[in-house]
């Protein structure tokens, strides 16, 4: 399968502190990858860079086109990136958040799409009208899901999509984005803490430390791997 996105050696930084440090990753057509790693090591920095929401260097293809836009262009282009935190709109009702959603579209449809989510999360129908503030946090980050797939994305993004939720609505957040990349064909880049859920469900995974690549592989391979399952699965 040939690479939806290619990033190669990527770097970034904030002012003094460089948070990439040459990383390079691919995401083929279709596929779940994971980005892994400790606080710091620069997974969020790997998203940003991708939909370029900080400033960097080296080179990122996506579809075999080198990507150099800002997050308007980058979404264009068929990348959603649901940051962590979410990014919903807490003051807007769920219909209004997917409306937003859709804002890079031009056509028509919105309703259809509407109905294509509602497929995936039922409890979009009931409460439409609901303010998105009010939702529970594993709801929340299904409007968020929901909200990304409204612009009909290629490559879809996900910075921590478990964080301070219980572990069984992680699960089905989880077994959603799983259901997504299967019926959609949808390729998923997610950056996760939890790595034992994330290479449950990505193909393959990279592990970052310090802005660096330092183990990449199959998901299946990276489990029996001695030193990630130590450091990071805790067995
Ligand atoms: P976390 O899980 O804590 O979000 P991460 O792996 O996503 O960690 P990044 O957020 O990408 O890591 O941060 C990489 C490095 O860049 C860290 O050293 C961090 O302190 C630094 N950094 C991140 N954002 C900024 C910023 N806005 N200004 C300055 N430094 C930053």
């Amino acid at each position: 399968m040939s690479a939806l996105l290619e990033l190669r050696d990527v770097e970034a930084r904030y002012g003094p502190v460089q948070a990439l440090r040459g990383v390079s990753l691919e995401v083929p057509e279709g596929a779940i990858v994971a980005v892994l790693g400790a606080n710091g090591a620069g997974k969020t920095t790997t998203l940003r860079a991708v939909s370029g929401t900080v400033r960097r260097s080296g080179e990122i293809l996506f579809a075999g086109k080198p990507l150099h836009g800002g997050p308007e262009a980058t979404a264009k282009l068929g990348i959603a990136h649901v940051p962590e935190g979410r990014g919903t709109f807490v003051d807007l009702t769920v219909t209004e958040n997917l409306r937003i959603g859709a804002y890079t579209r031009r056509d028509r449809g919105l309703r259809a799409d509407i109905e294509r989510m509602a497929g995936y999360f039922p409890w979009i129908h009931e409460r439409g009208g609901q303010r998105a503030g009010t939702l529970s946090g594993g709801e929340q980050q299904m409007l968020a899901l929901a909200r990304a797939l409204m612009s009909r994305p290629r490559l879809l993004m996900l910075d921590e999509p478990s964080l301070g939720l219980a572990p069984l609505v992680v699960r089905e957040i989880f077994r959603l984005v799983r259901e997504l990349n299967e019926k959609e064909g949808l390729a998923v880049l997610v950056v996760e803490q939890d790595a034992r859920i994330a290479l449950e469900t990505a193909a393959s995974a990279y592990v970052l430390e310090v802005g660096r690549v330092a183990v990449s592989g199959a998901s299946a391979d990276l489990r029996e791997d001695e030193v990630v399952r130590r450091s990071y699965l805790g067995y």
